[in-house]
């Protein structure tokens, strides 16, 4: 159990970084942010910062050797550096060389059981090709490694298309497209002894591959296909012998859950936890690598909805804080670029 006046170290300088270190303070800890960009809204509300690149190996060293254990908020940190401070760190890195290739993840997710959208390695025109004949269209093309938030994504609505598209320089997958019900996440936070807590699962409502939207009650469609997905989810922990918190974003489909991906950390569609849970995702992050006791995962509103505010969003959201039971979050990003996540609005129904 990591005593309080630790340090825990925070790879990565971004919003959920901020908001864990918001809770790392409330239980008495001190925040050590490691990221490359200056501009880091997590080492804003931390006590040391070291701005280096990742494969500096003597700054990560010397990093890690002033923290008692350091985890992670950005999951596309490369694993190869990590190694070097291996031993501080909570969840294991095996977790995020697993998320970080599309490939890899979703056959480490096949062999555990589960069912992902049909999917072929592409590491050139004709294998694109002989994909969409084999998985059909539409389908989506998308990198194996730095995608995110709808980048890295090509939709392929025909053979034709596929004919006519420029590979980008690095390896890709093929994706069927998936109909879907409606999408949801389980997250779940794992202690060192291995013991489990879900919170409920939100219908997630994403617009231009960017989550628009969490809620709860999340409604049929989901709520009929948690507990094979919780099911599901719970084997990955244990099989990547996880500790902190975990998400899987699934597709509620009429054939059951379809995995979408995986986050090996506290995810965006979590961020209602902070009011709308008895814990939220952040604070048992915080305690679950620092060994301290789980926190109830009980949701304890009637419904909730969490938005994102993305781009210029963000400049009126102030007048929302007028509304009753409404709660604004800031990251405090200088720069409200389009597709930029810069906030949170979290409505709760009591
Ligand atoms: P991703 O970054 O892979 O999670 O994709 C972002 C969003 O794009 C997802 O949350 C879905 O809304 C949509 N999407 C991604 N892959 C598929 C798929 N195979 N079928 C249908 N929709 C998809």
């Amino acid at each position: 159990m990591i005593a309080p006046g630790g340090t825990i170290g925070m790879l990565g300088g971004g919003q959920l970084g901020r908001m864990m270190a918001m809770c790392a303070a409330q239980l008495g800890y001190h925040v050590h942010v490691y990221a490359p960009e200056r501009e880091s809204v997590a080492a804003e509300v931390s006590q040391h910062f070291t701005c280096a690149p990742w494969t500096d190996h003597d700054a990560l060293t010397g990093f890690a050797a002033a923290c008692d254990v350091v985890t992670w908020e950005f999951e596309n940190v490369p694993v190869g550096p990590l190694a070097a401070i291996d031993d501080h760190l909570l969840p294991h890195p095996r977790a995020l060389e697993t998320a970080q290739d599309r490939l890899k993840e979703k056959r480490f997710v096949e062999a555990l059981g589960g069912t992902p959208a049909p999917f072929a390695p592409v590491d050139s025109q004709e294998e694109l090709l002989a994909a969409v004949e084999r998985i059909g269209a539409p389908g989506i093309l998308k990198t194996r490694r730095d995608g995110y938030d709808g980048k890295g994504q090509w939709r392929i609505g025909s053979l034709k298309d596929a004919e006519a598209i420029r590979l980008p320089q690095a390896p890709t997958i093929y994706e069927g497209f998936v109909t879907f019900e409606a999408e949801f996440s389980v997250i779940l936070v794992r202690n060192r002894e291995g013991a489990i807590r879900f919170w409920d699962s939100t219908r997630n409502v994403h617009e231009d591959g960017i989550l628009a939207t969490s809620t709860l009650p999340a409604g049929e469609a989901v709520t009929a296909q948690v507990e094979p997905a919780r099911a599901l989810a719970r084997q990955v922990a244990d099989a990547l012998d996880y500790v902190g918190v975990l998400t899987l974003e699934f597709f509620a489909t009429e054939a059951g859950p379809v995995f979408n991906e995986m986050a090996p950390r506290v995810h965006n569609s979590g961020h209602w936890t902070i009011e709308g849970a008895a814990t939220s995702q952040f604070e048992n992050h915080i305690r679950a690598i620092c060994g301290l006791p789980l926190g109830d995962t009980r949701t304890v509103a009637s419904k909730v909805e969490m938005r994102n505010l993305i781009g210029e969003d963000a400049l009126t959201a102030q007048t929302t804080l007028a509304e009753a039971d409404s709660h604004l979050h800031l990251y405090g990003k200088s720069e409200a670029r389009a597709g930029r996540k810069m906030g949170h609005i979290t409505r709760i129904t009591r």
